[in-house]
């Protein structure tokens, strides 16, 4: 091992103690040594503070920020060692079994680590952290995807054909293809791999469709000095605990790492995200003084604004059929209060009356 890869398991370990990680390993390993149940992977999430990390050592921050996946190889092995000398699972055979999720409580605040989608070039082969906002506009159910499998050996008289020497791990921007396929040999007797079905470990992951929030401001007229612009929706995806954490049409701020994936002949830039927190703009939009004065005008009930707007607004230029589906959207989205995420929000009440319950389902 080189040096500088034995100083940086050092300062991890060391971090790991001082910031109390050490500690959540611990509690962590408890809940699967208690089950008794052997697992393929054993996942830990582990909080970075890249400031504190580059104070300890430069080398570690710098490579947590830049090649985070090689920088949680070294908690994987420091974690396993922790694991092993104290213990904590009696069921953990390989250092392969641990899988180690790094989630950076911030990154520094310089430009080159903010991904805007709108802006050309981005480089988005590079499997680094990025902060990036936007607009929920889409999103899919939450489905099951493989983080972890085992494989064997198809001979049975090679030594990894029992074991847990071939475990493969789900990697921020890999397919499915990468983590569980069935072409993969023995690199040792050149045999074909076989999955171990028991122990594949499966979690959740959500698609979710957002828009740079940029966009918003083309609605609002603020693009009229330039006729042609172009704004694309963006992937994201959220596993495991962020899954359904989102809502559509708020606005978010995110730290992910960005990645490339091949749909048929087509390559998407998608954001693997790693940490999504709700972004509440402190000066929203541009609201026009005559809106302003409507809405103070009509200030003494709750459903009087927007009755009005639904009423007044855009009959005349929506497409035929969708008008009462507009209006409704819009007293929906407009009797909510901004903080919904908060338990006292305060809804109000809406009666609709329809003979399509579907609209109304959306
Ligand atoms: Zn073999």
């Amino acid at each position: 091992m080189s040096p500088e890869l034995l100083k940086m398991k050092e300062v991890a370990l060391i971090y790991l103690d001082r910031s109390g990680g050490l500690q959540k390993l611990v509690d962590d390993c408890k809940y699967y040594n208690d089950s008794k149940q052997s697992y393929a992977v054993y996942r830990f999430i582990i909080s970075v503070n890249p400031s504190d990390i580059t104070e300890l050592d430069a080398a570690l921050g710098n490579q947590i920020l830049h090649e985070p996946l090689k920088a949680a190889q070294i908690f994987q092995s420091v974690c396993f060692i922790a694991v092993k000398t104290l213990s904590l699972i009696e069921q953990l055979q390989t250092e392969a079994q641990i899988s180690i999720v790094l989630k950076p409580t911030h990154l520094p605040s310089l430009p080159s680590y903010v991904l805007s989608l709108c802006e050309f070039p981005f480089n988005y082969m590079s499997q680094r952290f990025y902060m990036s906002e936007g607009i929920v506009i889409a999103m899919g159910m939450v489905t099951k995807y493989t983080q972890g499998a085992r494989f064997l050996c198809s001979e049975d008289s090679c030594p990894f054909s029992e074991g847990f020497r071939y475990i493969r791990v789900h990697l921020p921007g890999a397919t499915e293809s990468a983590t569980v396929r069935n072409d993969f040999v023995c690199s040792l007797c050149t045999s074909p791999l076989q999955e171990d079905m028991k122990f594949r470990v499966l979690g959740d992951k959500q698609l979710v469709e957002m828009i740079d929030a940029k966009a918003l401001r083309a609605f609002q007229g603020h693009f009229n000095n330039k006729p042609h612009f172009r704004i694309q929706s963006f992937t994201v995806f959220l596993r495991d605990e962020l899954s359904n954490k989102v809502k559509i049409g708020n606005r978010y701020r995110f730290i992910g790492i960005p990645a490339c994936v091949q749909n048929g002949p087509q390559a998407t830039v998608c954001i693997e995200v790693n940490n999504i927190q709700l972004y509440t703009p402190k000066d929203p939009s541009h609201i026009s003084d005559n809106f302003k004065y409507l809405l103070s005008l009509t200030s003494n009930s709750c459903w009087r604004f927007s009755a009005i707007l639904a009423n007044i607004f855009a009959s005349q230029v929506v497409p035929p059929g969708t008008y009462n589906t507009l209006k409704l959207s819009m007293l929906l989205s407009l009797v909510q209060t901004c903080d919904e995420d908060t338990e006292t929000a305060g809804y109000l009440d809406l009666l609709v009356a329809t003979s399509d319950t579907l609209i109304v389902d959306r």
